[in-house]
């Protein structure tokens, strides 16, 4: 199988030297290997994607250096691959509608003993579960009964970490870090879908066979394996690459300006020495 991996980067802002780490590992490691490199662009909240943010990443990846194999993957077009994940999610009986508020999920979270934090915020208390999909309404998130499919799994999936540290081992998604994930949102109601859906069913579409990505995103791994499972899609392995911090040991953020190629760039840095910045 051809080594194929993406970069898949969402147009809320500019680029910044954590993007181009990431980015320049995924395309080195797709080189190294004779692989395919390809660009997701991921914009299913179109709310908070711009065009114009589109476009600087276009071309702060091509001023770096980076090259991709067309065509670029468009979340916003892809819709209708979603919304056939979670009917097939649905008519496994795994998905219920929910109704609550942030400050419903809050106010049944200050009883004492509850309230662990998951990679999505809070965990949800379970308080729609068990409702059935006919009374879903459009004002409804759909949610995954993820005791159910840990029931149907019989138990969590394992994932392959490439990345540093833990090279070469299979690393198996650990059960409490799913049980502090809980009933994971599966569409949102105003976007109609969920980062989780569209990413595995994405990676599945383009024929990924290693997700390069930072560390910050190994708490999705353990859901994105269920996912895949569920849904019958092939097992990418992982490389959760180290993250580019701030000098007060921050990860990056979009809204960080100061840190955006762009900025590097204008200020009349080459590609090398952006590269050199991030320790490449
Ligand atoms: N779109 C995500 C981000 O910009 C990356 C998702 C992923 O690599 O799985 O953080």
């Amino acid at each position: 199988m051809t080594y194929t991996t993406r970069f898949a980067p969402s147009p809320t802002g500019l680029l910044h030297l954590g993007h181009a780490y990431s980015a320049l590992v995924a395309a080195g490691r797709a080189e190294a290997r004779d692989g395919s490199f390809l660009l997701r662009i991921e914009d299913i909240d179109t709310a908070r994607c711009k065009p114009e943010f589109e476009a600087a990443i276009l071309a702060d990846l091509s001023w770096l250096g980076i090259s991709w194999q067309e065509p670029v993957l468009r979340q916003s077009d892809r819709r209708p691959a979603y919304d056939a994940a979670l009917d097939r999610l649905a008519e496994m009986g795994l998905c219920y509608p929910c109704r609550c508020s942030r400050s419903d999920i809050r106010a049944a979270l200050s009883a004492p003993q509850e309230g662990v934090a998951g990679p999505d915020g809070p965990v949800y208390p379970g308080t729609c579960r068990g409702r059935p999909m006919s009374e879903a309404t459009p004002r409804d998130a759909i949610r995954l009964d993820m005791g159910r499919a840990l029931d149907l799994l019989n138990g969590v999936p394992g994932f392959e970490e490439t990345g540093p540290g833990l090279a070469g081992h299979h690393q198996p998604a650990r059960a409490e870090m799913i049980l502090g994930i809980g009933d994971i949102v599966l569409a949102r109601r105003d976007i109609g879908t969920s980062y989780h859906v569209a990413v595995v069913v994405d990676d599945a579409a383009q024929g990924i066979t290693e997700v390069v990505r930072g560390q910050d995103l190994i708490s999705a791994t353990p859901i994105h394996r269920v996912l895949q499972a569920l849904l019958g899609l092939p097992e990418p392995a992982y490389h959760h690459h180290r993250l580019i911090r701030d000098e007060a040991g921050r990860r990056l953020a979009k809204r960080d300006d100061a840190r955006a190629i762009r900025h590097y760039r204008d200020s009349g840095l080459s590609p090398d020495q952006v590269r050199a910045l991030v320790g490449l």
